[in-house]
């Protein structure tokens, strides 16, 4: 079989669109034709080269689409339904699996780029394996994955809507609605104004947070955070973050929850927080990043300093309470996505982003 695909060869160079065979799938794994797929900042470290992955690699983590064909063995999903893919397919019996903390699987891990067998689907004409980012690679038409990255949706969610679901919507959302000790009323800062910030901000709306200050260096994006629940807005380009925050607060904020993931902003984050204070860091950085926690403030303040990974909890169980909540109409997906493209345009769509665009590019597939 055969599918085209974006896929990357050489870190910081473009990613030419080109035709690469494909397996059937094997045991437990289905075929899935891409229906959108979301323009995330994840994969553009993998590209800049500050995250290391294996290349050739077929990069897009967050997407969904339609099931066109099912492998032996696989008996949650069909031929024709419409899913959501999780870019953490869990194995189900490994430590963390069995710990409830699926979204950490550690074969996942290991596995890594290849298929739960160790082996790869692709293979372009060269006879050169292709690796897939996260067991899917969803920036292909077709993607080979295994079955329990698919969770069942309603065929009248659109696919652009339900691919943001895939990563964006449940880390912001997830990382702030999961945390055990948020309650209504708490004050609340989000740092970073990107798609998965505006989901933080919109989590904290959902948890009735009394204030929600979005920190970000672009005004534009600070302009878009309001619709999603900011209450107040301050651009750390202009003024320090920390001292606005807390001239606004007195004290400081309840939560601080890092969506951009870099040492400062984890600083910052920490800093706005108040006495007995919680900071979720939850972008992820760049490999070895460091940051440097005021250890007096830690101890003598009973300061907490947490990670978030795609929502803290299984990511099927997020989706299920992201998708009640959108049916309520309680969360806004669509008004997220400011660009739309084809896939040939991938590389400008990463342009996009990395012009610090605001809202969401998506990729939408030909039916
Ligand atoms: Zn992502
Ligand atoms: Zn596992």
């Amino acid at each position: 079989m055969l599918t085209r695909a974006a896929v990357l060869y050489k870190t910081l160079n473009p990613m030419p669109i080109i035709e690469l065979e494909q397996d059937r799938p094997k045991f437990g794994e289905v075929r899935v034709k891409i229906g959108a797929a979301g323009v995330c900042a994840s994969d553009h470290h993998v590209m800049k080269g500050e995250t290391n992955f294996p290349l050739p690699i077929v990069l897009g983590h967050e997407g969904s689409g339609k099931v066109v064909e099912v492998g032996e063995g696989v008996s949650n999903v069909k031929e024709g339904d419409n899913c959501i893919l999780s870019f953490v397919p869990s194995c189900g019996f490994c430590r963390s699996c069995r710990m409830g903390l699926s979204q950490l699987c550690d074969t996942n891990r290991i596995t890594g780029t290849r298929q739960y067998d160790g082996t790869y689907r692709l293979k372009d004409n060269n006879q050169i394996q292709i690796h897939q980012f996260a067991k899917l690679g969803v920036f292909s038409e077709y993607v080979i994955a295994p079955s329990q990255a698919c969770y069942v949706i309603d065929d009248s969610i659109t696919f652009e809507t339900s691919a943001l679901i895939g990563c964006a919507v449940t880390t912001g959302v997830g990382g702030v609605i999961n945390q055990k000790d948020i309650r209504a009323g708490m004050s609340v800062a989000v740092f970073g104004a990107g798609g998965v910030g505006l989901n933080a901000i919109q989590g904290a709306r959902l948890m009735n947070a009394s204030r929600i200050v979005a920190v970000d260096i672009y005004d534009h994006k600070l302009e878009f955070a309001y619709k999603y629940g900011a209450t107040d807005v301050i651009n750390s380009k202009n003024q320090d973050p920390v001292k606005a925050i807390h001239s606004l607060s007195g004290d400081g904020l309840d939560f601080a929850f890092d969506t951009f993931g870099h040492s400062e902003t984890t600083m910052q984050a920490f800093k706005s927080t108040r006495k007995g204070g919680t900071t979720v860091v939850i972008g992820l950085a760049p490999e070895g990043s460091v940051t440097q926690i005021p250890m007096v403030d830690i101890v003598r303040d009973q300061k907490s300093l947490l990670g978030s990974y795609y929502g803290s909890i299984s990511p099927h169980e997020t989706f299920r309470k992201i998708l009640e909540f959108y049916e309520l109409g309680r969360i806004d997906i669509q008004s997220m996505v400011t660009r739309r493209y084809k896939l040939a345009e991938i590389n400008e769509a990463y342009q996009a982003l990395d012009r610090g665009e605001d809202g969401r590019g998506v990729i939408l597939f030909d039916d």
